[in-house]
């Protein structure tokens, strides 16, 4: 089944208009992302970074919170977010989550700190490192609900960057091309090893010359095993396969 680009949560327009305008002055002084106009940037960052709110998994975070807390403080962490991709939209759509932000480039997560802070969003940290090395921090590990992650590795690398971060139960999101059957069934040893199971895909289609792409949701069924992830650089150089 193939969606739409959700339609925008009402309201969202105009901050989201102002995110483009300060990431895009800053991607004047960091070289933060190939999408240069204001028209690039909000279909390509900013509404593709949204599709995710069509997942049933943010449902609860979408809302105001209900009496009984449900909704409240749902904690979201963005690996490799770059210059701010999902972070920041779902920042500003999602205001009664928590997110946080880690890229191993300070000058990114320095500028996507300064982004937030011109848009008074108060509901986003940045983390500068590695994610295998985060990943091990007890201040880290196993303390996050949802996982996002856009661009960043193939599939069986970004599932070793990713588990460690997740609680049990809680799910990993990764943006990918629609062209990706290999790299699914390359993951099958990192899905196993990870108890990362691929519970939903979501089509969708963001319109006149950007495509189809997708949208994998994966729940991890057990506490992580304390061999993951192995050292800096081990998964990207020696994918579990
Ligand atoms: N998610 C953003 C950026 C994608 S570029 C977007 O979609 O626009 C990939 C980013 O991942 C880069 O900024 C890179 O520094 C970061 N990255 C890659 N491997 C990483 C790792 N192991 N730990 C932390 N960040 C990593």
């Amino acid at each position: 089944m193939l969606y739409d680009v959700p339609m925008l949560p009402p309201g969202l327009e105009p901050q989201l208009r102002r995110l483009v305008a300060a990431f895009l002055e800053e991607n004047t002084k960091v070289n933060l992302s190939a999408f240069r106009t204001e028209e690039q940037c909000w279909k390509g960052n900013v509404l593709d970074s949204l599709a995710v709110l069509e997942l049933p998994i943010f449902e609860a975070t979408r809302s105001a919170p209900l009496p009984s807390g449900e909704g409240w403080g749902v904690r979201v962490l963005d690996l490799g977010t770059g210059g701010g991709f999902p972070l920041l939209p779902l920042a500003i759509a999602l205001p009664h989550a928590q997110l946080t932000g880690i890229d191993s480039v300070r000058k990114k997560t320095d500028a996507v700190a300064r982004i937030a802070a011109s848009l008074r969003l108060t509901n986003v940290r940045t983390l500068t490192g590695r994610a295998e090395a985060l990943g091990r921090d007890p201040a880290y590990r196993e303390q996050f609900d949802i996982v996002t992650s856009r661009a960043v590795a193939s599939l069986s690398v970004l599932l070793e960057y990713a588990a460690p971060f997740v609680r049990p139960q809680g799910h990993i999101v990764l943006w990918k091309s629609v062209a990706i059957e290999r790299e699914v069934q390359d993951s099958l040893l990192a899905r196993a090893e990870l108890s990362a199971h691929l519970v939903h895909r979501h089509m969708y289609d963001l319109g006149e010359g950007w495509g189809k792409r997708q949208l994998l949701v994966f729940q991890k069924t057990a506490p992580l095993s304390e061999k993951y992830p192995r050292e800096v650089g081990m998964p990207s150089k020696r994918p579990l396969k």
